[in-house]
Parts: structure tokens; sequence; C-alpha cells
């Protein structure tokens, strides 16, 4: 059972920098989880943690049912990938790959399977008897993956082990990564600043920020239910549209009102945020940039949810364009047709989609719909 479990993890540094707080997370047997947030926030002080390779301060960790407080690094059945891959520079592929086995002492048959069975899962079966030098930065990495595969651990930790990479060749290993956690059918724990890595490879992300974790959950949910302004924000590129607006009641009906728009609230979100006493208070509304449309059939369908706005820059990126605009002094970004017609300096109408509108406590900036 390759589960691992943190249980009211701390990290408080001499110094006083606390750089994990209350850490609390069941992983379990071949999740693919990822630790995301801002530089700083403890995502890789968490690995290194669940490593070994630092110590916990307060709180327990359990690989499978073992708690490893107190295992060295080298028996905790773990394996570590780095952002730095740091392959031997005299030795070949196969030696770099064969190199921990046969520190371990393992029988040389058993090297070689392990090394032929990693390369050829890696598809770097050519480049065994090549020095690092000799490869691409792909190449390099699909290595220092390989060093982490022949160890067949019960857990993967890869601390953003694609950051060297060029921009097209982190697509691709993005997939290769997701292709290799199915394959090998083990625990990957994966860190990583960049929120479209832990979007595209997650089947669990866990959105940290000052050493606290703010959201645990798909990419799905965390996208549609952001817990926080924070999440709401981090998660989405470009980011979420926030305004300042307060809601008001009118006929029966309750509005989120900002400068001189009035968004209708549709009935179910309504009746959450009357029941939670928000009526006559200061918000922070949340749209998605998709969730602003200039289309004719948008702005006739939506009733009391279309504002004026001003284009400032038009962004075309061929499958969608970015509209720049200006509501009420505000600047928000709205993600459109590529066939919108609008063009800079164009004054447009904009239609809020009401249903998919995020509402946020103004002090504890929680979500309230
Ligand atoms: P990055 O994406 O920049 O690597 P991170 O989220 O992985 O950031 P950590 O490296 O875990 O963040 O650092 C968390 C906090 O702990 C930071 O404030 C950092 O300065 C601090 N920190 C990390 N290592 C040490 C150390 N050895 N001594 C003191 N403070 C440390």
């Amino acid at each position: 059972m390759a589960s691992v479990r943190l249980k009211g993890v701390y990290k408080r540094y001499p110094g006083g920098v606390t750089a994990v707080s209350d850490f609390n997370l069941d992983i379990e047997d071949k999740e693919f989880i990822v630790l995301v947030g801002p530089s700083g926030c403890g995502k890789t002080t968490t690995l290194r943690m669940i490593a070994g390779l630092e110590e916990v301060t307060e709180g327990e960790i359990y690989i499978g049912d073992k708690l490893v407080n107190d295992v060295p690094p080298k028996d905790r059945d773990i394996a570590m990938v780095f952002q730095n891959y740091a392959l031997y520079p005299h030795m070949t592929v196969f030696e770099n790959m064969a190199f921990g086995l046969k520190l371990r002492k393992f029988p040389k048959d058993e090297i070689k399977r392990r090394v032929h069975e990693a390369a050829k899962i890696l598809g770097i079966e050519h480049l065994l008897d090549r020095k690092p030098k000799a490869l691409s930065g792909g190449q390099r990495q699909r290595v220092a993956l390989g060093r982490a595969i022949v160890r067949e651990p019960k857990v993967f930790l890869m601390d953003e082990p694609l950051s060297n990479l060029d921009a097209k060749l982190r697509v691709q290993m993005r997939t290769e990564l997701s292709k290799l956690h199915k394959r090998l059918g083990t625990t990957f724990i994966y860190v990583t600043h960049d929120q479209t890595e832990a979007m595209t490879m997650g089947t669990r992300i866990v959105v940290m920020k000052d050493g606290f974790i703010q959201q645990v959950d798909t990419p799905q949910v965390l996208y549609e239910q952001p817990a926080n302004l924070f999440v709401a924000g981090f998660i989405g590129s470009p980011q979420m549209n926030f305004i300042e607006s307060r809601i008001e009641q009118k006929d029966k009906n309750l509005y989120v009102v900002f400068g001189n728009n009035a968004i209708k609230l549709p009935e179910g979100k309504a009746k959450k945020v009357e029941e939670l006493g928000y009526v006559g208070k200061e918000v922070i509304m949340g749209i998605r940039p998709e969730d602003l449309h200039d289309e004719e059939i948008f702005l006739q369908t939506a009733q009391d949810a279309v504002v004026d706005a001003h284009v400032d820059v038009v962004e075309m990126l061929g499958s969608e364009t970015l509209l720049y605009v200006v509501v009420d002094g505000l600047n928000l970004i709205a993600r459109v047709d590529p066939r919108s017609k609008a063009k800079a300096g164009d004054k447009i109408k904009l239609a809020f989609d009401v249903n998919r509108i995020h509402l946020f406590d103004k002090e504890t900036e929680k979500a309230i719909v």
C-alpha cells in the first residue's frame, strides 16, 4: 500500500519561519497529487518532509501504515526527481540509471532487467550508451525519471521536474508523466508553482498559500467551486475577474450592484445569499473571462445581466480572443469567440453568465456561492 498520510504537520525553521502549518492530507494509493502555490508557500518543504530530507517539527507522516517521522530517506521506499536532475557527466545513461541499484548491491542481471525495462517505458533504449552531454534537455529529464523508476519505489516525489525544459517540451512531458503514472500504477506527489501543470496532471490538487492548505480537490471542482478568493484567482488563466460589489434587493429579486450596473442573481444563488444574510452587504463578485459574452445571442437572452464596456485591447489567440475591457472604470478580461468583431476602441455590450457568478465575503474572502 503506497498511501501517504500527513497529520497536523508543522515545519518551523530556526529563526522563526513557519514554512508549513497544520498540514493534514490523506493521499491514497495510486493518486497523482499535485502541490501547487506561489513561491515560498511551503510546497518543497512539505515534499522534503515526506522524503525524510527535512525533519518534521510537529505532527506525523505515514507511508502506508508506517509512521516514518524517524525513518531515514533511504528506508522510506520513495524516489525523488528534482528540478535539477544532476546526472553524473562521466557515466553513460545506463550507468546513471543503474547507479542507485549498484549501491544497493542488486545482482547484475536484475539491474540490467530494470534499466532496460525503464528505458523502454521512457523511450530511451537507444540512448543507453550515451553520456549526458550528448542528450537534449528532454532526454536528460527522462534519464532522471528512469533513475527513479528502476528503484520501483512505492511513491514518486517530484519537485518541479519540468521547469528546466522549454515550453513545448514541457507540454509534451506533461502528457508523458500522466501516461507514466497510469502505466506504473504508483503514487505520485508532484510540486509545481504552475497552475496549468497542476490542472493537467493532478488527479487531486492541493492549493497552498503561506504554509497553509487552501483547498484540496479535483481540478474541475477547484475551477468550478473555488473555496476562497485566493484559489479563485490562482487557478485559471487569464485569472478570474474580481469586482467589488454590493448585494441589493429590488422587487423580491437580488442584484449584485457595482457602479451603475446591476446584475440579477438567479434564484438558487439569490436564495443562498439571502439565507446567509448578505443582503445590503459588500461582497466581491468573481466571473471567469469565458463567462462574459459579447455575442448577440447571449446579449438577447441575458436579462438584467448586460453591461456597457469599452474595448481597450484585443488579443487574438487563434482558438479564442481575449478582450481587455473597461466597465465603469474597472479593467476586466473577456474570453470570447475568435470570430468576435470587437476592435480596440469599440463600445460594446457584455453579458454576464449569471449562473457562473461567484461571490466572496469581503472580510473572510471565503466563497459564499
Ligand atoms: P518555491 O516555489 O520558491 O520553491 P516553495 O513553495 O517550495 O517555494 P519552500 O521552499 O517550501 O517554498 O519554502 C517555504 C518557506 O520556508 C519560505 O518562506 C522559505 O524562505 C522558508 N525556508 C525554506 N527553507 C528554509 C531553511 N532551510 N531555513 C529557513 N527558512 C527556510
